[in-house]
């Protein structure tokens, strides 16, 4: 994953650590060549500009703390504003005897009937109890794909075959599950097309039945620019508590993390890298930084 941002960044780098003394000019240089690496993996031109700046500003004017030398100074500055942007590790911060409902919201396609799935059997494994409301009226067949993911996991999804309104389904599902003692209730959308005005207006109407205590965006990893806008469009409508990135297995350039999390101030929490049920892994901020310096 990531290896083109990878490459372009480590040669960047490189050229910073073998010169005989860094300069005005060599750090210009660095920062162009920070800000061609990021563009050519779809980060948002505006969040490159802000990174370079505060690349070039820093390593113009801090002197390295004792023991460090100016080169590996500027490599920690590139790491600092990288993993700045991409925030902290975070949790779910789960309130104890309380059903805590979870909505993912996402365009069609980007992953989350099968991030549901893969919560589900993740949380039950570290001993919630998961139950599912399936509301993606749209699609067919992501109910029966949903519930076949989740018998595996023996988490029950709720769900109305013949219904179209998202919004009852929702309704009616926290209602069935509201005497059982569950921890945590996922709320799988529809998605229909990007920025839709009628996908965000039923997002309102959900919102407003489930009141969720967190929103969860899911984003293909692989389509890189549009990511921003994407999240941006949601978050106008449900302020958006945690991000997750899908599809990093495959040949995505990974810029479009870095978008998704500026676009909506909401943290990366986790990323799918497969579709199997157990391709969900935790997101480290620092370690996705860590694998694209190298
Ligand atoms: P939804 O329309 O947002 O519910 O999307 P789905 O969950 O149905 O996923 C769309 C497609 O992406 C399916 O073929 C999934 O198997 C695939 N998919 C989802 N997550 C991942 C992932 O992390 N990696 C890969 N390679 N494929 C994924």
């Amino acid at each position: 994953m990531l290896d083109g941002l990878k490459s372009s960044l480590g040669d960047a780098i490189k050229k910073i650590v073998k010169s005989s003394g860094i300069d005005e000019e060599l750090i210009k240089e660095l920062s162009k060549d920070v800000q061609r690496a990021l563009l050519q993996s779809d980060v948002n031109v505006r969040l490159v500009l802000e990174i370079t700046k505060h690349l070039e500003e820093r390593a113009l004017n801090e002197t390295p703390p004792p023991g460090l030398s100016r080169k590996n100074h500027i490599v920690k500055i590139l790491y600092d504003e990288l993993s700045n942007l991409l925030g902290n590790e975070s949790e779910f911060d789960f309130k104890p005897g309380k059903q805590n409902k979870i909505i993912l919201l996402g365009i069609q396609g980007s992953g989350k009937t099968t991030v549901a799935s893969k919560l589900a059997k993740f949380l039950t494994g570290q001993g919630y109890k998961v139950g599912v409301v399936g509301a993606d009226t749209y699609r067919p067949g992501a109910l029966v794909q949903l519930k076949t993911m989740c018998e595996k996991s023996n988490v029950e999804v709720y769900g109305e075959e013949s219904n179209k309104d998202s919004p009852s389904i929702v309704k009616n599902g926290l209602n069935y599950f509201k005497d059982q003692s569950l921890d945590v209730i996922l709320i799988d959308t529809a998605g229909r097309h990007k920025e839709e005005q009628d996908l965000l207006e039923e997002m309102d109407r959900i919102n407003k039945v489930a009141d969720p205590d967190l929103a969860l965006l899911v984003i293909d990893g692989t389509i890189g620019q549009q990511c921003f806008n994407q999240a941006e469009a949601f978050h106008k409508t449900i302020p958006v508590g945690g991000v997750i990135i899908t599809k990093l297995d495959s040949s995505a350039k990974g810029g479009g993390a870095l978008a998704a999390s500026a676009a909506t101030g909401a943290q990366i929490m986790y990323i799918g890298t497969g579709e199997r049920i157990d391709d969900l892994e935790k997101f480290s901020p620092t370690r996705f930084v860590g694998r694209l310096l190298g």
